[in-house]
């Protein structure tokens, strides 16, 4: 049978310390020992199912870190306090001064500006690339490249990285591939596609109730282990860690992802055909017309559909501002930034989640001040709630 993400979340099976369905929550920061030397061997990593402090482990960030890795197909994940704690130790892990990193110029503008901004100061520099254009990726990578890094539906551009390919030439030249997925949890699978390293955002869909920031790496054992080394391990030295009592909220949330994800998938089809049907531009995967449709189709698990994501262009920041604020005020979701709530969220990009992004550089990659970023919600009835969004577009004449 294919790999279904969802399934290999629900065959974990775990217990709670009473009987409990759900895993017991280890509500301490420290823990005891009979023996002082199994403390010692606790600290070495030498004693399996122990555990001494919770920045190091906890077994409540052990079962979301299972399930998270079930979910896509590695060997071990490692949870992190936020998106941001997940991708920043996997840079400063695998790349030492001197190095270079090839990355999509569309990513999220928190990633863009420490590898712009911050990773630079340690002698780490960055090629920026239209990760669409393999020749460019390919001709970007010098011998000093250590990771290839994309998003597999890029923030905001909602371009797609065509994994299988990106893979293929990060193994010919002996890069590691690092691919953010926040954008298409269950529907897309990087590690089955040659992905090295897969992150999350779990502030985002994975949650999705917007009342949690966190994040995950999911890879092989080795480099879970070797990142949480207590004397040199990126993860653990940067002390990015996320407390139980969320990571347990989190896994539970995760057991509906695969009932969620579709419907978010369904109402974002169905806004950016009526988008496209109104003359506005629209950026969404799901539409033939997306220049990269039958890539993602062919990379998809079908079940969980082409993402909630879209992206509308309206030219003009008085443009995006003004139809944001009408959208808000007929409750058709929120002006606010983030994605994968229950109701729909929107933000004009170039002045908020990417903001870090030099305006100049913007135009260049074509994120036009009026494109306006939409996380599609799980509206039980997506027809009123266009009906709503063509009655402010219509009032405000930009259809
Ligand atoms: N990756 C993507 C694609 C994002 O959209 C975000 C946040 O918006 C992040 C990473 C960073 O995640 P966090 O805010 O949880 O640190």
């Amino acid at each position: 049978m294919a790999f279904d993400p969802a399934n290999a979340i629900q065959n974990l099976q775990f217990f709670g310390e009473f009987g409990g369905v759900n895993p017991s929550i280890s509500d301490s920061s420290t823990y005891t020992f009979l023996a002082a030397k199994t403390m010692f061997d606790t600290f070495e990593g030498n004693a399996d199912g122990c555990y001494l402090y919770s920045r190091h482990s906890t077994p409540s960030n052990l079962y979301l870190a299972s399930a998270l890795a079930a979910m896509e197909n590695t060997e071990a994940a490692l949870v992190t306090a936020s998106g941001m704690g997940a991708i920043t130790p996997v840079f400063l892990h695998l790349c030492e001064a001197g190095d270079h990193v090839v990355s999509s110029r569309t990513i999220y503008g928190g990633t863009y500006a420490f590898l712009k901004n911050f990773a630079p100061k340690f002698n780490l520099t960055t090629n920026f690339v239209d990760i669409t254009n393999l020749e460019l990726v390919e001709a970007a990578i010098t011998p000093k490249t250590k990771i290839l890094y994309c998003e597999t539906v890029s923030n905001p551009l909602m371009e797609i990285a065509d994994i299988k390919r990106l893979s293929a030439i990060a193994k010919k030249h002996g890069v590691k591939l690092v691919v953010d997925n926040t954008f298409s949890p269950l529907s897309v699978t990087p590690a089955n596609l040659g992905a090295d390293i897969v992150i999350h955002s779990l502030t985002k869909f994975i949650n999705g109730s917007s009342d949690t920031v966190a994040g995950v790496l999911c890879t092989t054992r080795e480099l879970v282990d070797d990142m949480c080394n207590v004397t040199d391990g990126a993860a653990m030295l940067m002390g990015s860690t996320l407390d139980s009592l969320r990571a347990a909220s989190i896994l539970k949330n995760l057991r509906t992802l695969h009932v969620r994800m579709p419907q978010h998938s369904k109402n974002a089809l169905y806004f950016a055909q009526q988008f496209e049907a109104d003359g506005v531009k629209v950026i969404y995967p799901g539409l033939g017309s997306h220049k990269s449709h039958e890539i993602y189709k062919s990379i998809m698990h079908p079940d969980y559909g082409f993402g909630g994501m879209l992206s509308i262009d309206v030219e003009t920041e008085e443009n995006a501002s003004a139809l944001m604020e009408a959208m808000q005020e007929k409750n058709v979701g929120y002006l606010a930034v983030s994605l994968g709530f229950y109701r729909t969220l929107f933000s004009a990009s170039g002045s908020s989640t990417s903001s870090e992004i030099p305006e100049d550089e913007q135009a260049e990659m074509g994120l036009s001040p009026g494109l306006i970023r939409f996380s599609v919600g799980l509206d039980c009835n997506a027809e009123t709630s266009y009906a709503k969004i063509r009655e402010v577009m219509t009032a405000i004449g930009l259809i």
